[in-house]
Protein backbone atom coordinates (compact mmCIF):
# COMPACT_ATOMS: atom_id res chain seq x y z
CA UNK A 1 0.00 0.00 0.00
CA UNK A 2 1.21 3.51 -1.18
CA UNK A 3 0.32 6.48 1.41
CA UNK A 4 0.73 10.15 1.31
CA UNK A 5 -0.22 12.06 4.70
CA UNK A 6 -0.65 15.70 4.23
CA UNK A 7 -1.10 18.49 7.06
CA UNK A 8 0.01 21.58 8.80
CA UNK A 9 3.36 21.54 10.41
CA UNK A 10 2.31 19.84 13.83
CA UNK A 11 -1.30 18.17 13.04
CA UNK A 12 0.30 14.87 14.37
CA UNK A 13 1.67 13.50 10.62
CA UNK A 14 4.35 11.81 12.18
CA UNK A 15 2.22 10.14 14.44
CA UNK A 16 -0.06 8.66 12.52
CA UNK A 17 2.63 7.64 9.69
CA UNK A 18 4.97 5.86 12.29
CA UNK A 19 1.30 3.88 13.22
CA UNK A 20 -0.11 3.27 9.68
CA UNK A 21 3.96 1.76 9.02
CA UNK A 22 4.19 -0.45 12.05
CA UNK A 23 0.45 -1.85 11.22
CA UNK A 24 0.93 -2.18 7.91
CA UNK A 25 4.63 -3.26 8.06
CA UNK A 26 5.90 -0.75 5.54
CA UNK A 27 8.41 2.08 6.19
CA UNK A 28 7.39 5.73 7.53
CA UNK A 29 9.72 7.89 5.05
CA UNK A 30 9.50 11.31 6.34
CA UNK A 31 11.58 14.01 3.91
CA UNK A 32 11.81 16.15 6.87
CA UNK A 33 13.69 13.52 8.71
CA UNK A 34 16.14 12.55 5.65
CA UNK A 35 16.55 15.87 5.49
CA UNK A 36 17.76 16.30 8.62
CA UNK A 37 20.30 13.38 8.53
CA UNK A 38 21.57 14.40 5.52
CA UNK A 39 22.47 17.75 7.23
CA UNK A 40 23.88 16.41 9.91
CA UNK A 41 26.30 13.94 8.08
CA UNK A 42 26.86 16.76 5.28
CA UNK A 43 26.32 14.57 2.37
CA UNK A 44 24.34 15.68 -0.89
CA UNK A 45 22.50 18.55 1.03
CA UNK A 46 24.96 21.48 0.59
CA UNK A 47 24.52 24.38 3.40
CA UNK A 48 22.17 25.91 1.82
CA UNK A 49 19.48 23.60 2.50
CA UNK A 50 20.09 24.33 5.80
CA UNK A 51 19.54 27.30 5.91
CA UNK A 52 16.61 27.01 4.53
CA UNK A 53 14.50 24.30 6.46
CA UNK A 54 15.93 26.74 9.31
CA UNK A 55 14.29 29.41 8.08
CA UNK A 56 10.78 27.21 7.69
CA UNK A 57 10.94 27.63 3.94
CA UNK A 58 10.65 24.71 1.32
CA UNK A 59 13.98 23.04 -0.24
CA UNK A 60 14.19 22.60 -3.70
CA UNK A 61 11.80 20.59 -5.79
CA UNK A 62 14.84 18.47 -7.70
CA UNK A 63 16.76 17.74 -3.74
CA UNK A 64 13.49 16.26 -2.39
CA UNK A 65 12.56 14.27 -5.24
CA UNK A 66 15.40 12.91 -5.70
CA UNK A 67 15.65 11.97 -2.00
CA UNK A 68 12.90 10.29 -2.66
CA UNK A 69 13.24 8.45 -5.60
CA UNK A 70 16.02 6.85 -4.18
CA UNK A 71 14.50 5.87 -0.95
CA UNK A 72 11.68 4.30 -2.61
CA UNK A 73 14.06 2.54 -4.53
CA UNK A 74 15.20 0.20 -1.86
CA UNK A 75 13.94 -3.07 -1.59
CA UNK A 76 12.10 -2.60 1.65
CA UNK A 77 9.93 -0.12 0.17
CA UNK A 78 8.62 -2.67 -2.55
CA UNK A 79 5.76 -3.88 -0.86
CA UNK A 80 4.57 0.05 -0.45
CA UNK A 81 5.31 2.94 2.18
CA UNK A 82 3.90 5.53 4.00
CA UNK A 83 5.19 8.91 3.36
CA UNK A 84 5.28 11.65 5.50
CA UNK A 85 5.85 15.54 4.59
CA UNK A 86 6.00 14.84 0.66
CA UNK A 87 4.51 15.48 -1.63
CA UNK A 88 4.58 19.35 -0.46
CA UNK A 89 4.20 21.13 -3.67
CA UNK A 90 2.06 20.55 -7.42
CA UNK A 91 5.52 19.84 -8.80
CA UNK A 92 7.24 17.51 -6.36
CA UNK A 93 3.05 15.52 -7.13
CA UNK A 94 3.03 15.70 -10.70
CA UNK A 95 7.11 14.54 -10.33
CA UNK A 96 5.59 11.04 -7.84
CA UNK A 97 2.92 10.42 -9.75
CA UNK A 98 5.76 9.92 -13.10
CA UNK A 99 7.89 8.16 -11.21
CA UNK A 100 4.78 5.52 -10.33
CA UNK A 101 3.45 5.54 -13.72
CA UNK A 102 6.86 4.48 -15.11
CA UNK A 103 6.96 1.78 -12.52
CA UNK A 104 3.51 0.34 -13.03
CA UNK A 105 2.28 1.63 -9.88
CA UNK A 106 -0.44 3.90 -8.08
CA UNK A 107 -1.12 5.98 -4.48
CA UNK A 108 -3.95 4.35 -2.83
CA UNK A 109 -4.29 7.12 -0.19
CA UNK A 110 -3.52 11.24 0.06
CA UNK A 111 -4.60 11.24 3.63
CA UNK A 112 -5.62 14.97 5.03
CA UNK A 113 -5.11 15.51 9.09
CA UNK A 114 -7.67 18.77 9.16
CA UNK A 115 -6.43 21.00 11.90
CA UNK A 116 -7.26 24.23 12.91
CA UNK A 117 -3.73 26.91 12.06
CA UNK A 118 -4.80 29.08 15.84
CA UNK A 119 -5.40 25.90 18.12
CA UNK A 120 -2.15 24.06 16.15
CA UNK A 121 0.19 26.81 16.41
CA UNK A 122 -0.45 27.46 20.31
CA UNK A 123 -0.04 23.74 20.96
CA UNK A 124 3.21 23.65 18.95
CA UNK A 125 4.42 26.20 20.99
CA UNK A 126 3.30 25.00 24.10
CA UNK A 127 5.10 21.51 22.96
CA UNK A 128 8.53 23.56 22.41
CA UNK A 129 8.28 25.32 25.69
CA UNK A 130 7.63 22.32 27.85
CA UNK A 131 10.66 20.05 25.85
CA UNK A 132 12.94 23.10 26.45
CA UNK A 133 11.65 23.52 30.32
CA UNK A 134 12.68 19.57 30.57
CA UNK A 135 16.02 20.44 28.88
CA UNK A 136 15.66 18.68 25.99
CA UNK A 137 16.71 19.68 22.50
CA UNK A 138 13.92 21.68 20.29
CA UNK A 139 13.99 21.79 16.40
CA UNK A 140 15.40 25.15 15.20
CA UNK A 141 12.53 25.56 12.95
CA UNK A 142 10.17 25.07 15.58
CA UNK A 143 9.55 28.48 17.31
CA UNK A 144 6.65 31.14 16.52
CA UNK A 145 9.16 33.04 13.79
CA UNK A 146 9.45 30.08 11.78
CA UNK A 147 6.17 28.50 12.34
CA UNK A 148 4.48 31.08 10.66
CA UNK A 149 6.74 30.80 7.70
CA UNK A 150 6.16 27.11 7.71
CA UNK A 151 2.46 27.58 8.20
CA UNK A 152 2.37 29.98 5.26
CA UNK A 153 4.62 27.72 3.09
CA UNK A 154 1.65 24.84 3.77
CA UNK A 155 -0.74 27.49 2.75
CA UNK A 156 0.25 28.73 -0.68
CA UNK A 157 2.48 25.56 -1.77
CA UNK A 158 1.26 22.47 -0.37
CA UNK A 159 -2.74 23.30 0.67
CA UNK A 160 -3.13 22.90 -3.43
CA UNK A 161 -2.43 19.44 -3.25
CA UNK A 162 -5.78 18.48 -1.33
CA UNK A 163 -7.68 19.53 -4.83
CA UNK A 164 -4.95 17.75 -6.63
CA UNK A 165 -5.79 14.46 -5.04
CA UNK A 166 -9.26 15.40 -4.63
CA UNK A 167 -9.83 15.38 -8.48
CA UNK A 168 -7.61 11.88 -8.62
CA UNK A 169 -10.54 10.90 -6.12
CA UNK A 170 -7.85 9.50 -3.37
CA UNK A 171 -8.28 11.99 -0.94
CA UNK A 172 -9.17 11.61 2.27
CA UNK A 173 -9.78 14.00 5.17
CA UNK A 174 -9.87 13.29 8.95
CA UNK A 175 -10.44 15.05 11.73
CA UNK A 176 -6.79 15.57 13.07
CA UNK A 177 -8.03 17.85 16.71
CA UNK A 178 -9.23 14.41 17.73
CA UNK A 179 -7.55 12.45 20.71
CA UNK A 180 -4.19 10.82 19.01
CA UNK A 181 -6.14 7.15 19.29
CA UNK A 182 -9.25 8.59 17.56
CA UNK A 183 -7.60 9.73 14.73
CA UNK A 184 -5.47 6.78 14.12
CA UNK A 185 -8.75 4.51 14.66
CA UNK A 186 -10.31 6.72 11.37
CA UNK A 187 -7.22 6.51 9.65
CA UNK A 188 -7.50 2.99 9.48
CA UNK A 189 -11.79 2.89 9.03
CA UNK A 190 -10.37 4.45 6.06
CA UNK A 191 -7.59 2.43 4.86
CA UNK A 192 -9.44 -0.71 6.02
CA UNK A 193 -12.62 0.32 3.66
CA UNK A 194 -10.24 0.47 0.55
CA UNK A 195 -8.93 -3.01 1.37
CA UNK A 196 -12.34 -4.63 1.22
CA UNK A 197 -13.24 -3.17 -1.75
CA UNK A 198 -9.75 -4.49 -3.25
CA UNK A 199 -10.56 -7.69 -1.88
CA UNK A 200 -14.15 -7.63 -3.44
CA UNK A 201 -12.90 -5.94 -6.48
CA UNK A 202 -10.04 -9.10 -6.64
CA UNK A 203 -12.79 -11.69 -5.43
CA UNK A 204 -15.39 -10.61 -8.40
CA UNK A 205 -12.31 -11.11 -10.77
CA UNK A 206 -11.86 -14.45 -9.71
CA UNK A 207 -15.71 -15.45 -10.14
P1 LIG B 1 9.07 18.48 8.41
O1 LIG B 1 9.88 17.68 9.40
O2 LIG B 1 8.28 17.62 7.48
O3 LIG B 1 8.27 19.57 9.05
O4 LIG B 1 10.15 19.22 7.47
C1 LIG B 1 11.09 20.13 7.99
C2 LIG B 1 11.64 21.00 6.87
O5 LIG B 1 12.28 20.18 5.89
C3 LIG B 1 10.59 21.78 6.11
O6 LIG B 1 10.22 22.99 6.76
C4 LIG B 1 11.31 22.02 4.79
O7 LIG B 1 12.29 23.03 4.92
C5 LIG B 1 12.05 20.71 4.58
N1 LIG B 1 11.21 19.74 3.84
C6 LIG B 1 10.72 18.55 4.29
N2 LIG B 1 10.02 17.93 3.33
C7 LIG B 1 10.05 18.73 2.25
C8 LIG B 1 9.49 18.66 0.94
N3 LIG B 1 8.75 17.63 0.54
N4 LIG B 1 9.75 19.69 0.09
C9 LIG B 1 10.51 20.74 0.44
N5 LIG B 1 11.05 20.89 1.67
C10 LIG B 1 10.83 19.90 2.57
Amino acid sequence: MRIVVLGLPGAGKGTQASRIAEKLDIPHLSTGDMLRAAVQSRTCIDKKAKAVMERGELVPDQLVVAAVIERIARSDARRGFVLDGFPRTIAQAEAFDDLLHTRGLELDHAIELQVDEQILLTRVMARAREARERGEQVRADDNHETLRIRLDAYKKQTAPLIDYYRSKDILKSIDGLQPIDTVTENVFRVIRRTMLKGCRGDQRAHE
